[in-house]
C-alpha cells in the first residue's frame, strides 16, 4: 500500500524491527534474566501483563519516581505499577508503617487493632456501610460476584465487552478460557438503551452486572454517568446487584468515581493502591448485602482468607490513605493528570497525528485513532503496530510505560516529569510523522 507520500506500510514494519533490534542490543542482561526464568516458569512469566516480544525488561530498584533496569538505565515511572504504585517506590511515610508493622510482629493468627482502623478509613472514603478485604482485586470481584449470586440464587453475570475484572474476569476478544465459571453476558460498554434491553431479556435470572465506571486494562476509556445510572436502575429492576469495580478508578476522584458521579451501586470492589503497595482487595457496600457476611448469623456466608488482615497490607493502607493519598492530594493528583492529558492531547492534534490520550485525570492511555472512544471496539482497529512503536520508542527515551499504551501518574511523577514526557511525545510525533501518516491513510 502507498499513501500520498510515497512511503509504503513496510516502512512501519521495519521501523519497528529497528526499534526492537536497538531493544535488544540495550538490554542482555534483561535477555538473560529472560533466558533463565524461561527454565523455570512458563515463558519467564507469573503475570501475563508483563510479557512483551521479544523479552521483558528486567528490573532492578526503584526509586521515588525513578525505575533502573538490570543494565543501568533509568526510566521516570509513568506506568505506577498499573495504578498501584501510587506512593511511588519508597515513600517514608509507607516504609514508617511497614516497620511499624515488622515491630508488632506478622502473621499473628489473630485480630489487630489495625483492620477495624483500615475498614472505617476505606468505608468513610468509598460512601461504604460495611467492607472486607481480600488480597486482591480479582479476588474482591470474585467475591462480589459470589455475593450477588449468593442473594439472588442466579449465575448469570452482565459484564462488558473488552472488560478487565481480574485475571479470572476478561473479557477481551470475548472472554477467555480461565474466567471464573459464570454464565457471563456481555454488553457495549457505553450503549445505555443496548445494556438496559440486556439486563431486561436476563431479568429474574441475572445475578449481577458489573461495571467499571472507566474502563482501565480496557483503555481508560470514561464512562458516561447517565449510562451507568441507567445500568444501576435496570439491575435493579431486574432483581440484580449493582457492582461497580473501582479496584482502579477509586484514585480518580475523593470518594472514587461513584462518589463523584453521586451514585450509589450495591457493591464497590476495590485494590491496586488501596493497600499502600502492599497486596490488596476490598469489597463494600450497602449493610442488607455486606452483613450476610457477619458470623454471627445463622445463615451467615462465609468469606475466608489467611492474609485478609494482614498486618503490613493494613498499617500500610491506613498510612496511605489518611496521610498521604489525602481527598487534597486526590483532587490535586488527578488535576495534574487532567492537564497532561489535554496537553498531550493538544500536540496529537498539531501535528495532524491519527493518535490521542483517552483517560480522566491521573490515568491516560494513547491510541492510535482520530475516531472518538467510547467502548473498546472504537480503538481496536487501530494499527496495533504503532502502540509498539511508541512504547519502544519512550524506553529508548527514558519512560517507563505500559506496552498497551498505558500512562499513570504517582504522586512522585510531578509537574518537571510531566514537562518530560510531554517532550517526549512530542519528539515521537515529529519523529514518527510520516509513518503515523502512513497508518492513518490505511485505516
Ligand atoms: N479489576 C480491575 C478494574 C483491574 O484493573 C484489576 C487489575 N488490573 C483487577 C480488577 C484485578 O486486581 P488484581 O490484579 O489485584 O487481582
Amino acid at each position: 500500500m502507498v499513501d500520498g507520500s510515497g512511503l509504503r506500510n513496510a516502512d512501519l514494519d521495519s521501523a519497528l524491527a529497528e526499534a526492537r533490534e536497538a531493544y535488544v542490543a540495550r538490554n542482555p542482561k534483561s535477555l538473560a534474566r529472560f533466558i533463565e526464568a524461561a527454565s523455570v516458569m512458563p515463558g519467564g512469566n507469573t503475570r501475563s501483563v508483563l510479557f512483551h516480544a521479544p523479552f521483558p525488561l528486567g528490573l532492578a530498584r526503584g526509586e521515588g519516581a525513578h525505575l533502573y533496569d538490570l543494565d543501568g538505565a533509568r526510566y521516570i515511572d509513568f506506568l505506577g505499577e498499573y495504578t498501584a504504585g501510587i506512593y511511588g517506590h519508597s515513600h517514608p511515610v509507607i516504609r514508617r508503617a511497614v516497620e511499624a508493622a515488622l515491630d508488632g510482629g506478622i502473621n499473628l493468627g489473630g485480630h489487630t487493632m489495625l483492620e477495624a482502623r483500615f475498614a472505617r478509613a476505606v468505608s468513610e472514603r468509598f460512601g461504604l456501610d460495611l467492607v472486607r478485604f481480600t488480597n486482591s482485586g480479582t479476588e474482591a470481584n470474585l467475591m462480589a460476584l459470589a455475593s450477588a449470586a449468593a442473594v439472588t440464587g442466579q449465575r448469570t453475570v452482565l459484564a462488558f465487552h473488552g472488560a478487565y475484572h481480574g485475571g479470572v474476569f476478561t473479557f477481551a476478544g470475548g472472554g477467555s478460557p480461565v474466567n471464573a465459571p459464570y454464565d457471563f453476558v456481555l454488553a457495549r460498554y457505553n450503549d445505555g438503551p443496548g445494556t438496559v434491553a440486556a439486563i431486561e431479556a436476563h431479568a429474574g435470572k441475572l445475578a449481577s452486572v458489573i461495571v467499571e465506571p472507566m474502563m482501565g486494562g480496557g483503555g481508560c476509556i470514561p464512562a458516561e454517568p447517565e449510562f451507568l445510572a441507567s445500568l444501576i436502575a435496570a439491575a435493579h429492576a431486574a432483581g440484580a446487584i449493582a457492582i461497580f469495580d473501582e479496584v482502579m478508578t477509586s484514585r480518580l476522584a475523593p470518594g472514587g468515581l461513584a462518589g463523584k458521579y453521586g451514585l450509589r451501586p450495591d457493591l464497590v470492589t476495590l485494590g491496586k493502591y488501596i493497600g499502600g503497595g502492599m497486596s490488596c482487595g476490598a469489597f463494600g457496600g450497602c449493610a442488607a448485602l455486606l452483613g450476610r457476611f457477619d458470623p454471627r448469623r445463622a445463615d451467615a456466608l462465609p468469606h475466608a482468607g489467611t492474609f485478609n488482615n494482614n498486618v503490613l497490607t493494613m498499617s500500610a493502607g491506613i498510612a496511605g490513605l489518611t496521610e498521604i493519598y489525602t481527598k487534597e492530594a486526590a483532587e490535586a493528583l488527578n488535576a495534574r493528570g487532567e492537564a497532561l492529558r489535554i496537553r498531550l492531547n493538544a500536540l496529537c492534534h498539531q501535528h495532524g497525528a491519527p493518535m490521542q490520550f483517552t483517560g480522566i485525570g491521573s490515568m491516560m492511555t494513547a491510541h492510535f485513532t482520530s475516531t472518538p472512544i467510547r467502548a473498546p471496539e472504537d480503538w481496536a482497529k487501530a494499527d496495533p503496530r504503532l502502540k509498539e512503536l511508541f512504547f519502544f520508542d519512550l524506553l529508548a527515551a527514558g519512560f517507563w510505560i505500559a506496552r498497551r499504551g498505558m500512562i499513570n501518574l504517582s504522586l512522585m511523577t510531578g509537574d518537571a516529569e510531566c514537562e518530560r514526557l510531554a517532550e517526549a511525545v512530542e519528539e515521537f510525533l515529529q519523529a514518527r510523522h510520516p509513518l503515523l501518516a502512513v497508518a492513518a491513510a490505511g485505516t
